[in-house]
């Protein structure tokens, strides 16, 4: 089978064939690098939504849901295998339509492989348990699959967040339909092509691509849709959760950060220098659990900016294909409201150090300078909204009481970073800080497939990744037997 890397991908994925969506419109595929057109998505509609809900719908009660846990994580198996054997390829596909460099988009390729082979091999692991109840009774629970799930998800890390997600869906038995970002969808179709390769029966994973506002919304409020997962941005985050009320639906939402990294004077400042500018800056800080506030006790305080500042002076924004330390953002909206933050940085707050864009770079592209901001007080804008850029700032703070309130001070809470040296300072950090990952003495920017992964506050509810979400995607019935 030949598999279809393509930039014009003007169908949807439903019922496990390639259709024309209702409007036989289409939406123009950009390449953030030089901001030329390099090819077209479908337009779904919600027509589009209603066929491909029932087409899961389809599946789970024909050849999809009569799969054993054992023969879904084996389709889930192969699949991983036939995305790491398309790695490259992939990560070039990812590479232009997002924007990010190649080998960022490489890692990505990989992780999304990563996540086939670790739900392929969890399938058959969900087990339920024996509860003791009355005399002559036995009273058991099974985990059944909620049935179709909807999965809306964001530009930034396409296929990793697919993976987390579908995957563990579709581990659990549910049958998925799948709306990708407007400016991220080509990955998602091709891993469509993959899908039908690895052998997943027809229906069991639905791709329609469109806009948030008609696709996305339709999905989030069908009344045939069991299960919402959404990543995404706290208010689009907030219309599903209301939309999914309607229907009284389970919804998981992973949104928004402002994660805090935290540099006591007791830690190896040499081991925890290389990875403070690094926890920010992936995809160009387009990352919700970049560690955009690096809070660093007084006596360390000089030398850290210091030595950021260092790193921040050689840092380089330049084309994806060229792997430079940042590709452009992903669209000129989003340039405009990093540029926007940076404006009211500049206005109020010390520039530590900023780096630069390759001359070579199309003038065309979404390219934004990374920037350092030091001394800034934590109530200030840039200390407490999320950026989504290449744009970090330094706290200092006294004593771990100050670091505490300064770190628990947003109405975020995704990830954190601490380093210290101290055992004790380790948990109580690890237990005082308000978010779902905490990382002593590194930053796992969102951890390995293995790590549950999710926030508190305004960023969201309930838990994607690891074994986790098998629990999240699928529900839970208790049986009891009477027998004397
Ligand atoms: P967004 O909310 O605008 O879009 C995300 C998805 O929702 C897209 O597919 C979009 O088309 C869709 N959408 C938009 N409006 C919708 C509506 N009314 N109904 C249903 N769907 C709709 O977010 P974005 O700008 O694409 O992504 C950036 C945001 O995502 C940031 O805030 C970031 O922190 C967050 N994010 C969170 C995580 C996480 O795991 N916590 C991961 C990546 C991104």
């Amino acid at each position: 089978m030949t598999i279809h890397f393509g930039f014009e991908r003007t169908k949807l994925f439903i019922g496990g064939a390639w259709c024309d969506s209702a409007s036989h419109e289409t939406i123009d595929v950009e390449d953030p690098s030089t901001g030329e057109r390099i090819g077209r998505i479908a337009r779904g509609t919600e027509r589009d939504v209603d066929a491909a809900v029932a087409a899961a719908q389809a599946a789970l009660i024909g050849e999809w849901g009569a799969k054993s846990a054992t023969e879904r994580g084996r389709i889930l198996t192969r699949l991983g295998a036939l995305v790491e054997a398309n790695v490259e390829r992939l990560a070039e596909l990812e590479s232009r339509d997002v924007g990010k460099p190649l080998n960022q988009a490489r890692n990505d390729a990989k992780a999304l492989a990563r996540y086939f082979e670790f739900y392929g091999g969890s399938a058959d692991k969900v087990t339920g348990e024996t509860i003791p109840y009355q005399e002559g009774s036995t009273v058991l629970t099974l985990r059944e699959p909620h049935g179709v799930t909807a999965h809306v998800i964001p530009w930034n890390y396409p296929m990793q967040i697919l993976g987390r997600s579908v995957g563990a869906a579709l581990a659990m038995g549910n049958a998925c339909v799948l709306k990708p970002a407007e400016d991220a969808s080509l990955s998602a179709l091709a891993i469509a092509e993959l899908s039908l390769e690895a052998g997943l029966p027809a229906g069991a994973l639905n791709i329609v691509t469109g806009y948030g506002h008609d696709v996305g919304a339709a999905l989030s409020a069908h009344p045939h849709v069991h299960h919402v997962s959404f990543t995404g941005s706290v208010g689009t985050g907030r219309r599903i959760q209301e939309a999914a009320a309607a229907n009284v639906v389970p919804v998981t939402l992973e949104l928004g950060g402002k994660s805090p990294h935290i540099v006591f004077d007791d830690c190896d400042l040499e081991a925890a220098l290389p990875t403070l500018v690094g926890a920010c800056l992936q995809a160009a800080g387009q990352t919700c659990s970049a560690a955009s506030r690096v809070l660093v006790q007084r006596g360390l305080y000089t030398e850290v900016k210091e030595r950021m500042a260092e790193v921040y002076r050689g840092l380089v924004a330049g084309p994806a294909s060229q792997s430079r330390d940042l590709g452009p953002l992903v669209s000129a909206k989003q340039k405009r409201l990093v540029i926007e933050f940076i404006a009211k940085g500049r206005e109020d707050l010390t520039v530590a150090a900023e780096g630069s864009i390759a001359e070579d770079a199309p003038s065309a592209g979404h390219y934004v300078a990374p920037i350092l901001f030091a001394d800034v007080p934590p109530d200030h804008r840039l200390a407490q909204e999320e950026i989504f850029g290449p744009v970090q700032v330094l706290i200092p703070f006294d004593d771990e009481a100050d670091a505490i309130r300064i770190a628990n001070g947003t109405e975020y809470g995704l990830v954190a970073g601490v380093w210290t040296e101290n055992g004790g300072r380790q948990m109580r950090l690890a237990r005082a800080l308000h978010c779902g990952q905490v990382f002593i003495n590194n930053y796992g920017a969102g951890g390995g497939v293995e790590l549950p992964f999710g926030g508190v506050g305004k960023s969201g509810h309930g838990r994607e990744k690891g074994f986790e979400a098998l629990y999240g995607f699928s529900r839970l019935k208790t049986i009891s037997i009477k027998h004397g």
